[in-house]
């Protein structure tokens, strides 16, 4: 089966396989309806219960962080990294996500980052993180990696990062709002030495055909 992934802004992400799932929305124009909302840790670009409640119904699953778990309501279940959840015939994994040189995201908060293994494809996204020592044990087939500075890593940072897990497909988030810019972005698909797609804010593409289709439709 085909999915449909698209980047809503910032780190803002939709995944559309049987199940919907949203990642960190936030400013996000969507009418849709959320099976699975994944919360990455409580800072307000991140865990914004206005925009939740655009997409959340009363069947919606959240997981979030402890610490974000009192600003949300409905099913709301609390992780900590290190969980494997299944949620219908989605498997969720959660690992650490927190700065190595700066101080706002620190390790002992247990935010987290989350892999989701969905319709046979294995998609990462890393949370607000440097580029930590977890991510080399991490396998993927899609890698959502910040790329703005200053609360995470860097382009130049994030090429490291990318190298390291080496997944079939990467994609830049975390810019074009508050931090980070289309031309960080652009830097990073330069100089990457894995494939890179940049998406525009609301851009859809589709991935799960055969391998060399997926290659040639990037190419
Ligand atoms: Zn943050
Ligand atoms: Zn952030």
């Amino acid at each position: 089966m085909v999915l449909k992934l698209t980047w809503l802004g910032h780190a803002s992400f939709k995944i559309e396989g049987k199940s919907t799932i949203y990642i960190d929305p936030w400013k996000i124009s969507e009418k849709g309806k959320a099976d699975i909302i994944l919360i990455t840790h409580s800072h307000y670009d991140h865990l914004s219960p206005t925009d939740i409640s655009k997409i959340q119904t009363s069947k919606t699953i959240i997981l979030t962080p402890s610490d974000g778990a009192k600003k949300l309501k409905g099913d709301v279940r609390k992780v900590n990294p290190g969980q494997t959840i299944s949620i219908r015939e989605v498997k969720v994994e959660t690992v650490p996500a927190y700065n190595l040189n700066k101080p706002y995201h620190p390790k002992e908060n247990n935010w987290v980052g989350y892999i989701i293994e969905t319709e046979g494809t294995r998609i990462y996204h890393s949370g607000d993180a440097d580029f930590i020592p977890e991510m080399e044990k991490i396998k993927v087939d899609i890698a959502l990696l910040p790329i703005g500075g200053t609360y995470t890593m860097t382009a130049e940072e994030a090429v490291e990062a990318a190298k390291s897990i080496n997944p079939q497909l990467a994609i830049p988030i975390h810019y074009g709002d508050i931090v980070g810019t289309e031309s960080d972005a652009k830097l990073f698909e330069k100089i990457s030495k894995v494939k890179v797609r940049v998406l525009k804010k609301g851009e859809t593409f589709e991935w799960g055909k055969t391998l060399s289709s997926n290659w040639s439709e990037l190419s």
